[in-house]
């Protein structure tokens, strides 16, 4: 049976290479029938936070992930939290001591550091050299007796490891290139490098799927596999690994955690839908099809092989993903968008007073707004005109549409406005005629028009804009752009 895990440490805000690495394991796990372990890495008191937990956690249920075992479901595993299995680090480390698979090292930070450097100007591997593999029993008691403080090092095997990368095919890491770690810190705090492979081998995972960034850290987990095995912790069987390709950002820099443009919140704030948002992810290594760019989350469960993931770096786009996102609004039923636009019509978001907005109104008008904008958020700017007293006076629109000219032809398209009818059609043909008096095209008639009653030089379409509004709210404001 296939068990993967999402292992994220709660150390800020969730960002999206978190979300797609959670989104990957999701979908293998779904795909294959397979069990989704959620397990909090948060051995380092100093990063983690009890806020960046319950932030994550509520990241996680907003893009509609479910886990099988993990915090708030529990499991046959639990705890799921690492700070709540310090014993079990500490026996096991206890257990790779004894049986040789680590050792006690001494050197401190500036004999390293020396012995490093010297390494590097010999053009030597400059690794950990091994210095304390072989320590007598008199040596040590020299070093303790100094008050010199240890850690447990891990001793890695001196062939070279090699395994099958589900994304990239097979990979091998010499010794040189793999030096002794270290596993538990001289204050006895274990490190990532034990407690991810020993949990891993505990809760009988299967596939490890993450980020190309741990990528040099898989050679060290699979001999502490082995050596796991050999002690017998966990069932004995190493997971098959598949590392996601890098996410690169501005610049062709890969994206970093502190890139505005990766914070998962900035998303949530600006009203993107989860599905749109994960559809988009999704396409950072992976794809549906050649020709088919939108697709729901019980398409790509369908569809997912970890072996179609692409190797190569994924450029994160901004654009395409709000345009992906646009098109998931459009897909939604106008009821169910009308509700998702629901807390960006309130405070803080809405200008205007509570009492001022009308749900009919904006029902008349959330048809036009659902086939043309890309993120919730943005529907508040777009249909403020209708809800307060003045028209938004956004000062570059005003400049750029009441040119010279523009007050005359005002005053027409108000004479005309005010003896058509009132639908869109016969206000486009006013308008149009205003226009022609005036040697305007439509589009140049309109701009106008267009801020003198919604106070901005973009936005929903015109006539049915103006319909809604009213005949005369319309005229009013024309009149008052006027003066
Ligand atoms: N807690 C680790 C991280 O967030 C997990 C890495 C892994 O998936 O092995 O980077």
């Amino acid at each position: 049976p296939v068990r993967v895990r999402f292992c994220p440490s709660p150390t800020g805000n969730p960002h999206v290479g978190l979300v797609r690495t959670a989104l990957f394991n999701w979908a293998f796990a779904r795909h294959h029938g397979g069990t989704l372990v959620f397990r909090i890495e948060d051995t380092d008191a100093a990063r983690d936070s009890e806020e960046s937990y319950q932030q994550l956690l509520d990241s996680m249920r907003w893009l509609g992930f479910d886990w099988d075992e993990g915090p708030e479901v529990g499991g046959p595993h639990a705890p799921y939290r690492q700070s709540q299995r310090m014993d079990i680090y500490q026996d096991v480390a206890r257990k790779l001591l004894d049986g040789g698979h680590a050792y006690y090292c001494y050197c401190t930070t500036e004999e390293l550091d020396a012995r490093r450097d010297a390494a590097r100007a010999a053009g030597k591997p400059s690794g950990y050299d091994g210095q304390c593999r072989v320590l007598t029993p008199e040596q040590k008691a020299a070093y303790d007796a100094e008050g010199r403080s240890s850690i447990v090092r891990f001793r890695m095997p001196d062939e070279p490891i090699t395994f099958t990368d589900l994304v990239r095919g097979e990979l091998t890491f010499t010794p040189e290139n793999v030096p002794d770690f270290g596993i538990v810190r001289a204050n006895g705090a274990p490190l990532y490098t034990l407690v991810n492979p020993v949990d891993d081998a505990l809760m009988e995972i299967t596939h490890v799927l993450r980020g190309e960034d741990l990528l040099s850290s898989t050679p060290r987990q699979i001999a502490l596999y082995r050596a796991l095995a050999e002690i017998g912790v966990g069932n004995g069987t190493t997971p098959q690994f598949g590392h996601l390709p890098y996410v690169m950002g501005e610049g062709n820099k890969k994206l970093s955690k502190r890139d505005p443009q990766a914070s998962l919140n900035l998303y949530r704030e600006r009203g993107f839908l989860p599905e749109g948002l994960l559809n988009y992810l999704s396409l950072l290594g992976w794809s549906l099809s050649a020709d088919q760019d939108i697709f729901t989350m019980d398409e790509m469960v369908a569809a997912f092989d970890i072996k179609d993931v692409n190797a190569n770096p994924a450029r994160f786009d901004l654009k395409k993903c709000e345009s992906i996102n646009g098109d998931h609004m459009r897909r939604m039923d106008v009821k169910a968008f009308i509700e998702a636009c629901g807390p960006w019509l309130k405070a803080p978001f809405a200008p205007w007073a509570p009492e001022a907005f009308d749900q009919a109104v904006f029902e008349a008008i959330a048809p036009h707004a659902q086939t043309r904008l890309t993120v919730l958020s943005d529907i508040t700017a777009n249909v403020d005109f209708l809800f307060l007293d003045e028209p938004a006076h956004d000062e570059a629109s005003w400049a750029k549409a009441m040119k010279e000219g523009s007050d005359a032809l005002l005053r027409t398209a108000r004479a005309r406005l005010e003896a058509a009818e009132w639908n869109p059609e016969a206000l486009k043909a006013a308008v149009l005629a205003a226009g022609e008096e005036h040697g305007l095209k439509l589009g140049k008639a309109q701009a106008p028009v267009r801020v003198a009653v919604t106070g901005r030089t973009v936005g929903l379409p015109l006539f049915e804009s103006l319909e809604i509004l009213g005949r005369e709210r319309t005229l009013a404001r024309i009149d008052a752009a006027l003066v």
